[in-house]
């Protein structure tokens, strides 16, 4: 059944990639107000600035010298966009004026002064933020489809999971309908191109069971965090999935092991994802065990700051430089899903033990987040009724 797959299993399965943009110069021409032919060029890089001269029928000693004229204020790598104003007439091609600028809108005028030497002056870089809402409804098919649908960037897809992951489960109550949205800061040039990854703000989900949203928020000093919208952090002492995209496979409690055949308590929760999927520490804390353990596999235990423990079997491979006694924090990459050690296939065997012993991490009732106070609350309803108004001008 469609529903039955998990967020990130169908629900964040990514369409095939785009194709990178071309670099291809373009041309186009145009006569300008004092006559002169103006031809916008794109180019993949700096180096492509005096072939692109030539091209125009600009003569070699010329080219050479615009070319060294615009280099000092431009960079040697990166897209440019550039646009060169020719002489429109009988005689050699002279160039009037270059105007050469990187995705920021920053960059460089050139012209040609009376005694044919070059001017440079530098153009400011001019970005502007602009907060952009999107809505939608889950489709029969992915989350990912959905969301890029209504264009919600795909970069934004695991974070916008992650931030209601605490209150939703994925994979058993999210499905087609459910409506969504997001809303993110993009950064934009003088052209209101974007420039730049976007940054999620805001994230909202509905099911027919009921309805979340959360405003990122930095409080003074303190790393930013995801809070409701009277300013309870929805970070919980653990996080229900600490996977992305997977389904559970096997829950806790008695049942046949698939290996051995007998009877035995299943300690923990599997989930069952690709190998290499990322596994995320449940809660912030300090890595008791990285390494090798016989039939665990590739094993990470963690220990909690409220005491409690979170123990990672089977794992593909270790985030890089993962070791004992380093702190880690709540949706922190600490590996990948494998079947290292005794295992049939992919997947991640997650264990939560309170006091030294195993509970079903998906029944436990994990505590309320902190609420914002003071002056960080004052703080918190600013950036939140910026986020509102975004989103009642954008309103459909
Ligand atoms: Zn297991």
């Amino acid at each position: 059944m469609v529903l039955a797959v998990g967020f990130g299993g169908a629900w964040l399965a990514r369409d095939p990639a785009p194709a990178a943009p071309g670099a291809v110069a373009t041309a186009a021409a145009a006569v300008d107000a004092e006559g002169g032919l103006r031809r916008r060029l794109v180019l993949a890089s700096l180096g492509d600035l005096l072939p692109a001269l030539r091209a125009n029928g600009i003569a070699p000693d010329d080219a050479a010298a615009i070319e060294a004229a615009a280099r000092p204020g431009l960079p040697a790598t990166g897209e440019l966009r550039a646009a060169m104003v020719l002489t429109n007439g009988d005689g050699p091609v002279r160039l009037l004026r270059l105007e050469v600028s990187n995705p920021d809108s920053s960059g460089i005028v050139l012209t040609r002064g009376a005694g044919g030497a070059y001017a440079l002056s530098k153009v400011a870089a001019q970005l502007s933020t602009r907060v952009v809402v999107r809505r939608g409804r889950l489709d029969g098919k992915s989350f990912y489809s959905s969301a890029v649908a209504v264009g919600i960037t795909d970069s934004l897809i695991p974070g916008f999971a992650r931030a209601l992951a605490f209150d939703f489960d994925f994979q058993r109550e999210i499905g087609p309908g459910d409506a969504f949205e997001a809303a993110f800061e993009q950064r934009v040039n003088a052209d209101g191109e974007p420039v730049g990854p976007p940054d999620l703000l805001y994230a909202a989900l509905t099911t027919s069971a009921k309805s979340v949203a959360v405003y990122r928020f930095a409080p003074p000093g303190e790393a930013a965090d995801w809070f409701d919208s009277s300013g309870r952090s929805i970070i919980r002492a653990l996080m229900r999935t600490p996977v992305d995209g997977a389904r559970v496979s096997s829950g806790f409690g008695m049942r046949e092991h698939p290996v051995l055949g007998f009877q035995k308590l299943h300690r923990g929760t599997d989930f069952a994802a690709p190998t290499g999927t990322p596994i995320f520490a449940a809660g912030s804390g300090v890595i008791e065990f990285a390494a090798p353990k016989g039939a665990n596999g590739n094993f990470v235990r963690l220990r909690h700051d409220n005491g409690w423990e979170t123990l990672y079997l089977h794992m593909n491979a270790f985030a890089p430089g993962l070791a004992a006694g380093q702190r880690v924090v709540q949706g922190q990459a600490i590996g990948e899903v494998g079947t290292t050690g005794r295992s049939t296939g992919p997947h991640l065997h997650y264990e939560v033990h309170i006091d030294g012993a195993p509970v079903d991490p998906q029944s436990i009732v994990t505590e309320q987040g902190k609420t914002l106070s003071g002056p960080a609350l004052v703080a918190f309803e600013a950036t939140r009724d910026r986020i509102d108004v975004a989103r009642a001008m954008q309103a459909k």
